[in-house]
């Protein structure tokens, strides 16, 4: 190997940073240049993959975020659960202090309770109508404000 800074035989190059080069040179031209930096030592290759691996994890931990809302389905699982009860519309209605017609429009989901009824409903029944669900806010902006890969290349060769 030959220093590429002057040339002589170097059984050990040093890479160095030379005037924004980065050059395989003797120990003495490497005096010359300041060390590598740990993105330019590894290479573009693994420094963008990192990069691209720790701005994953940063957007799974963010998306980690829930929110409960009333399960889709709702209507079949009140009707499910009352029926599991052995009670009518009428019995589960009086039960909670609710109209016949009210736990009907529910069951086929014409109307959709408020959080006071579903705590009634989830109690008395003893089911749970509400479910988490993740937030993905972070994505869209991510999106928005994050790099690409082919943006993170463009960044290496500059
Ligand atoms: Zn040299």
């Amino acid at each position: 190997m030959l220093c590429e800074m002057c040339g002589i035989d170097v059984a050990n190059p040093i890479l160095s940073k030379i005037s924004g080069t980065i050059l395989q040179t003797c120990q003495k031209c490497s005096t010359m240049g300041v060390e590598a930096s740990e993105r330019e030592k590894v290479g573009n290759e693994k420094y963008i993959s990192d990069v691209m691996n720790k701005r994953s994890n940063r957007l799974r931990e963010k998306v980690n975020k829930t929110e409960k809302i009333l399960i889709s389905d709702f209507g079949n699982l009140i009707k499910n659960g009352r029926e599991r009860k052995k009670w009518s519309q009428q019995e589960l209605a009086s039960k909670i202090s609710e109209k016949k017609s009210t736990i009907a429009s529910i069951e086929n989901k014409q109307y959709k309770p408020e959080k006071k009824l579903i705590r009634k409903l989830e109690t008395v029944l003893e089911i749970k109508l509400m479910e988490a669900i993740e937030i993905k806010e972070e994505m869209k902006s991510s999106k928005a404000t994050g790099m690409t890969l082919a943006d993170l290349m463009e960044k290496g060769n500059g």
